[in-house]
């Protein structure tokens, strides 16, 4: 290691000088040359060298042993002895204080400078080898988990500080006891006292790892959880060379899983609670919507039955010879009774529907036909008021489809009229056309458009729904009873469409749906 510095201890000047020659001829640097013990350690704790060379035999109060161990006790630096002295009782007192060298003069140059050379070099391991095991010492003195250590025969090498805080003894009364006597485990369920994980680790060579419910038993009788493992030491080649131990305290742990493990409890029982009254709530809901179906369908009907007399009879009384008062009070009595009529009917349709009772039908019938009837319906409504009604049926459309005609008439009607009520002026067109072709079907387009009023937009999205209306002024101006459009946007949904709506105030509106239609009986 050539640029090292080596202090020389050497009371024989002559021999002094020669030793620093050869020394720098090697390469070496070399700080100082003296003569005494006392000296020699002033100069190394001074310098520092990388070396020193130290005689035995010297000025002084002390001799180079004494002073190799004075400077030893302070700094980390290899020594080697220069000596004519090699008696038993010399070697033996410069064995204590670790050499990395002892030369006996005469010496050959090549003998120093090896030996020099080997002793930095071994220096230079050791150091390294030290400072990881300091580092290895530090880390494990360190770290949050106990850690224990032990030779092969279960007797303990270390224990870390935390380690000696859980088992209650402390590292140097440990050391050299048998694992079981410091860390003794028992079953939290039985108390019965557990075999430590370590004996099967050494056996077995393979790493241990414990239960849960173990409790580590200190010295001073504490109980506390833990969790650990016992993992075998090898070397490189595969040698067992003891146990290390790795726990820890788990009672906080367990008491957060504790409280956590109430909250789920807690949390379940809140929730099935509230399903539970959920579910009571919902069949609630629905008897008493099966319920008021059931009373409106019953009710609709005991209604119809003498309302249809009283139209019958209203009718029987307008064909007899009245006088005009008479005859205007009997047609105001038949037009009432059939508006109560239709009103009962909506109803009935409505409750049907609604408590999934209305069945449609599926029968052949003629798109053109169903058209040009709605028209002669219609007709004389919108001639009342002078709006233009148009008609537009595809004329590629197949002569014969099936579905419900009845029902999808009761939608149509339903647009229609509404279309002609609420415009005054302008037109109501009626287009019936196609939008695809299937194999065995057709997608039919229906609309109903017209140049009235509108909707307002907040009115648009719930205009389907039951007995809604879009003003309340409409019901004032208009009549109705918001059930036309619940019905025929259920009738649509039932025949697998969509009723849809477009509408600007003071422009106009557009309703329109699409049906699958198929083309022969199935
Ligand atoms: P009714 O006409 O018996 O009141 P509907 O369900 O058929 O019940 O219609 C509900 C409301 O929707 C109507 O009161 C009206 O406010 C609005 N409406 C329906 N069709 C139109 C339309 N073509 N133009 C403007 N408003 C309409």
């Amino acid at each position: 290691m050539s640029g090292a510095k080596v202090l020389v201890v050497e009371d024989e000047g002559l021999v002094a000088l020669s030793l620093q020659r050869k020394l720098q001829s090697f390469g070496y640097e070399v700080p100082a040359v003296v003569s005494s013990g006392e000296e020699a350690v002033r100069q190394a704790l001074e310098s520092e060298p990388d070396l020193i060379l130290m005689d035995i035999m010297l000025d002084g109060g002390i001799d180079g042993v004494d002073a190799a161990g004075r400077i030893r006790s302070e700094i980390d630096v290899p020594i080697v002895y220069l000596t004519a002295y090699s008696d038993h009782a010399t070697v033996e007192r410069a064995k204590a204080t670790e050499p990395f060298g002892y030369l006996i003069k005469p010496f050959e140059e090549r003998e120093l400078f090896t030996t020099i050379e080997m002793a930095l070099c071994r220096h230079t391991a050791h150091k390294k080898v030290s400072e990881s095991r300091k580092w290895l010492y530090t880390t494990l003195r360190s770290i949050g988990d106990a850690v224990i250590t032990t030779d092969t025969e279960g007797s303990v090498t270390f224990l870390n500080p935390v380690a000696e805080e859980l088992t209650g003894w402390s590292h140097d009364e440990a050391v050299g006891l048998a694992i079981d006597e410091i860390f003794k485990l028992v079953s939290e369920s039985s108390s019965t006292r557990l075999v430590s994980p370590v004996h099967r680790a050494l056996r077995d060579s393979t790493v241990v790892k414990l239960d849960d419910g173990v409790l580590l038993q200190s010295r001073d009788s504490r109980e506390c959880p833990i969790d650990d493992s016992a993992a075998p030491i090898k070397d490189d080649r595969g040698h067992l060379l003891g146990c290390v131990l790795v726990f820890r305290d788990v009672s906080e742990k367990r008491a957060m899983e504790g409280e956590l493990r109430q909250h789920r409890d807690h949390l379940r029982e809140l929730v099935e609670e509230q399903t539970r009254e959920l579910i009571v709530a919902r069949d609630l809901a629905e008897a008493a919507s099966r319920a008021r179906s059931a009373f409106l369908a019953n009710m609709s009907h005991e209604i119809r039955t003498p309302l249809t007399g009283v139209i019958g009879m209203a009718e029987l009384l307008h064909t007899t010879n009245l006088d005009q008062k008479q005859e205007r009070y009997a047609e105001l009595l038949l037009n009432a009774g059939q508006t109560l009529l239709a009103i009962i009917n909506d109803i009935l349709d409505f409750s049907k529907i609604d408590a999934g009772k209305l069945k449609l039908s599926t029968v052949p019938f003629s798109p053109s036909k169903l058209a040009s009837e709605l028209v002669a319906l219609v007709q004389p409504q919108a001639q009342k008021k002078s709006l233009e009604l148009r008609v537009e049926v595809d004329e590629s459309l197949p002569a014969v489809l099936m579905g419900d005609p009845v029902r999808l008439k009761q939608i149509l009607m339903n647009l229609l009229m509404n279309a002609v009520k609420f415009t005054e002026r302008g037109r109501v067109d009626l287009i019936i056309s196609k939008v695809k072709n299937e194999p065995e079907s057709m997608i039919l387009s229906f609309e109903v458009a017209d140049t009235g009023i509108g909707i307002p937009a907040e009115a648009q999205g719930r205009i389907f729904e039951s007995f809604e209306q879009a003003e309340t002024s409409t019901f004032r101006k208009y009549g109705g009873t918001g059930l036309g459009l619940a019905i025929s946007h259920k009738l649509v949904e039932l025949m697998g469409g969509k009723l849809r709506l477009e509408s600007t105030p003071g422009e106009g509106s557009r309703f329109w749906f699409d049906l699958d239609l198929s083309r022969q009986a199935r």
